[in-house]
């Protein structure tokens, strides 16, 4: 158990005389027992991130802390650090348990018999003990997540790194690893970071979630700061499925002006604008469908596409439908309301759920009033 301090790390590779910028210039401090996610697109820099914390890669610039110690020039296997990969990274001729074994053999001095009651102790805990004498193709996929997290577990190593380690799972399976993977990381209070492209498995498992975007830190925050408290742009359409509809427009007097409607703005929305661009966000859920045309901000849209998920739609609206390239919008409703494509609807806006972005930085400027979220009620 440790804290974990990124401190400026910089990673950047050569590519035949071009400088690739992976990491840039990133500061994390990941608290004792945490569990932080990294999470960005793919090529964001959160797997170079990961393996220059496990050693697998050289800093160029920056340090690394473990515990308050830099551990930069160390070895791999010198940074009490375990590494969980997407591929398992399981040795095939060997059986579970000498794979769970192995690590603890060439690393420490334990004796044999305490590794065998670790390796013994660990595999029951992940429900794999009877599964030691086998071979990693004898498993099953799941199966052989487990071994690989033990693997990491037996070691009782001061933090855990995880690329992506749910991913090869079929979609019910990884959201059962996912609560159980919360649960393990909550008993055994190891410092975690925990790398995936996925949102859900970010808002989902994060205590705190780093989301990178072309190598640079966009944000550092619990889940629910990152989603009601975006800093900016890139942050509120990456976080939340479906995205944070979003509308360029700019101000005119005490209006804002999109390209397909105007809007009325509050003083607390005039007070937090600065400048003449301005981004408008509002989250799907919170566009209110069915209101009274006669409320303020409303507006009249076509519905173009519904798409049922169960437990509630997604209806992609716009608001001139018989243009050439309507500009669309999304909000969701429950799975019990009914709209159709084609229908005429009227949505709201409301004041306090508005988000607010600098259209020429897309840093926020003022987020949905967090005051209120208890107070949205559900449509149903
Ligand atoms: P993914 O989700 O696709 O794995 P990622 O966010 O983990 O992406 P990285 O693998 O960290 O991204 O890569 C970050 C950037 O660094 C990318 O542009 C990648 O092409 C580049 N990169 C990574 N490893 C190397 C390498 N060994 N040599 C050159 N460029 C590299």
């Amino acid at each position: 158990m440790a804290e974990l301090q990124l401190d400026n790390i910089t990673k950047t590779f050569d590519d035949g005389g071009d400088e690739i910028v992976a990491v840039d210039d990133v500061s994390i401090d990941i608290q004792d027992g945490e569990f932080l996610v990294l999470v960005g697109p793919s090529g964001c820099g959160k797997s170079t991130t990961l393996r220059t914390i496990a050693g697998l890669e050289t800093i160029t610039d920056g340090a690394i802390r473990l515990g308050g110690e830099v551990i930069n020039d160390k070895r791999p296997q010198d940074r009490d650090t375990a590494m969980v990969f997407q591929s398992y990274a399981l040795y095939p001729h060997m059986t579970v348990r000498e794979n769970m074994s192995f690590g603890l053999e060439e690393s420490t001095d334990l004796p044999d018999d305490e590794i065998r009651e670790r390796v013994t102790d660990t595999a029951e805990m992940m429900g794999i003990a009877e599964l030691l004498d086998r071979k990693p193709g004898e498993l099953s996929g799941g199966q052989q997540q487990r071994v690989a997290l033990g693997r990491a577990i037996v070691r009782n190593p001061a933090a855990f790194l995880m690329d992506e380690p749910l991913a090869n799972l079929d979609a019910k399976l990884r959201a059962q690893m996912r609560t159980e993977l919360q649960r393990l990381q909550e008993n055994l209070d190891v410092t975690t970071v925990y790398v995936t492209h996925d949102q859900t498995e970010a808002m989902t498992m994060g205590d705190r979630i780093a989301i990178l975007d072309d190598g640079e830190l966009q944000q550092v925050g619990t889940p629910l700061e990152c989603y009601h408290e975006p800093s900016n742009l890139f942050v509120a359409g990456f976080i939340g499925e479906p995205s944070m509809n979003t509308f360029e427009a700019h101000t005119d007097g005490d209006r804002l002006v999109a390209e397909r409607f105007e809007y009325a703005l509050s003083e607390r929305h005039e007070d937090a604008i600065d400048g003449d661009n301005v981004v408008f966000g509002i989250r799907p859920e919170d566009v209110e469908v069915g209101s009274d045309p006669d409320d303020s901000h409303t507006y009249e849209v076509v519905v173009d596409v519904v798409e049922p998920k169960g437990d509630e739609n997604y209806v992609h609206m716009a608001f001139d439908a018989d243009r050439e390239n309507p500009e669309t919008f999304t909000a969701t409703i429950g799975g019990l309301r009914r709209v159709e494509a084609g229908d005429t609807v009227v949505v709201r806006f409301p004041p306090e759920a508005v988000h607010l972005f600098d259209g020429d930085t897309g840093e926020a400027v003022l987020n949905r009033s967090l005051d209120t979220v208890e107070d949205v009620e559900p449509l149903l």
